[in-house]
């Protein structure tokens, strides 16, 4: 396809989503073939007078909410042409191999990846706009419309990347702990060698701009080659944050560019500060859910091995997925003296969650103060709870959660310990050594609540295994690269399951990694589900 008609066919897109004008269009023609490094040719006169775009979409959306999509009327002889079915991805990826031809992008993945987000950056509302249109639907329209006008926004300028997300491999694995969710992410491109080997020829200096991918100086930023001297950096041209108050500070609300449920979104700290969990940081969680109560707002614990991969800039992460921690059972409930007016429950749960509901804000937030205070000094060597090191290092934490439910508050509080012995190198509650070939990483807030989040590698090597016990070649499995660490577990399953066949192999094999995920999970839990650990739990929850 020539670039001219993909160009056209990318205005016609952002015009048809409203993300541009009608009085946009030649303009942005222009500007899209500027930055693939070209100067022609010409759109063609009949494109430019098409008045089926002649519908002011973005000021519909500014002015009222009956039409937050700006949908365009449609007439009779108008092409065939849809924003539903436009393959933004390939055009994309035309257009950047044009600009790689054109000698303006890098001729690297990331390189294209950089030519097709500034691409996007220029058919797109700027950030002043995106605000005011969010603003002025939160106020007449309220917190539901605001945010699903805010994500479609995102996700039509291609910044939530809803191709490379349908990528995903998801399941659910039916558990003692309920319906546990699985996902292989495989939306995350693939390194491409050449990006590597230019990490490593580059010179590391001590300038980094921005400081981290959550920085909100990231709205915008071109990016970098994995050959520059500050090391790689994502483009963020169609990156849009939208301002919000937490704790009376400014901080950022944006979505995941690979999300993981639906509307996965983040918070971000206007500072770039380390993460911390206490009385500020959970101030702001219900202020989040004050402000957008159909989402949960959740925080990674602030300490290494049981918190998420960034802790060096304070953020959490939300969105409008109901986890299956959240319909765990109660176990057991209690009260706490000084908060009548919050109940507190013991999920029946693989990790050791307390949830503590009540309708006073100030209560609750009072009471979970309470609870994070507690058990950050709280020590019981007979399961290996150990608040402190002699030096003074701290080993738990919280990993906190907050949603509304009704009038009333809801908040789990994961409880967290990252102590480390010689059986367990890596922690002692995170997963265990003999899980390692499913699961390795830390358990962060969203596997806290469920959601496995498993590593692309387990696409390929999860087939082979399927194809060793379907022909029976049980032998093999040591001897191939591709299955060696699933060697043992593989044995387990074939074992279980006498009748495995072509059928039904890919469930079995899934519900057994769903299996695995669940255990993963009661490694992480620091009161185990036998009689110690029961009541090791209950003596913490005397103390409360
Ligand atoms: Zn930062």
């Amino acid at each position: 396809m020539a670039v001219s008609e993909d160009i056209r066919a990318l205005v016609d897109y952002a015009c048809d989503c409203g993300l541009i004008g009608f009085e946009d269009r030649v303009w942005a023609y222009n500007a899209v073939l500027e930055a693939v490094g070209a100067t022609g040719p010409e759109p063609g006169e009949d494109w430019v007078l098409n008045e089926t775009y002649a519908f002011p979409c973005m000021t519909a959306a500014m002015a009222g909410v009956d039409d937050m999509a700006g949908e365009r009327p449609t007439t009779s002889d108008e092409e065939d042409f849809s924003a539903a079915t436009f393959d933004l991805e390939g055009t994309l990826a035309r257009l950047a191999e044009a600009a790689v031809a054109a000698g303006v992008a890098e001729d690297t993945a990331s390189g294209r990846d950089r030519a097709a987000m500034r691409v996007m950056g220029l058919i797109m509302p700027r950030p002043s706009e995106v605000v005011a249109i969010f603003e002025d639907a939160l106020r007449c329209a309220g917190p539901h419309e605001a945010t699903d006008w805010f994500y479609k926004m995102c996700c039509d300028a291609g910044y939530v990347r809803r191709a490379a997300i349908a990528r995903n491999i998801a399941w659910t694995t039916s558990t003692r702990w309920g319906d546990l969710e699985i996902t292989i992410n495989r939306s995350k491109p693939e390194k491409d060698p050449r990006d590597i080997a230019a990490a490593g020829a580059a010179k590391p200096t001590g300038e980094k701009y921005p400081a981290c991918q959550l920085c909100i100086e990231n709205e915008g930023y071109p990016g970098r080659s994995a050959a520059s001297a500050a090391g790689d950096h994502p483009a963020r041209q169609n990156l849009r944050i939208v301002p919000i108050e937490l704790g009376g500070e400014r901080w950022g609300l944006q979505y995941s560019p690979y999300a993981y449920f639906n509307e996965h979104c983040i918070a971000m700290s206007a500072h770039h500060r380390k993460m911390h969990i206490d009385a500020d940081a959970l101030g702001c969680l219900l202020d989040f859910v004050d402000l957008l109560p159909r989402y949960f707002i959740g925080s990674n614990a602030d300490l290494p091995i049981v918190g998420g991969s960034i802790l060096s800039h304070d953020h959490f992460q939300g969105g409008a997925h109901v986890f299956p921690m959240m319909g765990a059972r109660e176990a057991a409930t209690f009260e706490m003296g000084a908060f009548p007016g919050v109940s507190g429950a013991v999920l029946e749960w693989p990790l050791s969650v307390l949830r503590l509901r009540g309708t006073d804000r100030d209560e609750v937030l009072a009471a979970a103060v309470h609870v994070v205070d507690a058990w950050r000094s709280y020590s019981d060597e007979s399961v290996g709870v150990r608040a402190h090191d002699a030096d003074g290092t701290p080993h738990n934490t919280v990993t906190p959660v907050v949603r509304r439910e009704g009038d009333g508050y809801e908040v789990y509080l994961a409880l967290r310990c990252n102590v480390t012995s010689e059986a367990n190198p890596l922690g002692d509650f995170h997963p265990h050594a003999e899980w390692h070939h499913i699961k390795k990483e830390n358990i962060g807030l969203i596997e806290v609540m469920g959601l496995a989040i498993l590593p692309p590698r387990l696409v390929g090597e999860l087939a082979a295994v399927r194809g060793h016990l379907l022909a029976g070649e049980l032998d093999a499995l040591e001897g191939d690269p591709l299955t060696a660490s699933h060697a043992a577990w593989a044995r387990e399953v074939s074992e279980a399951h006498p009748e495995l066949s072509e059928d039904n192999a890919e469930d079995v094999i899934r519900d057994e990694v769903g299996r695995v995920f669940g255990h993963v999970l009661e490694d992480a839990g620091v009161f185990k589900w036998d009689a110690e650990g029961r009541a090791a739990q209950a003596r913490f929850i005397a103390t409360l």
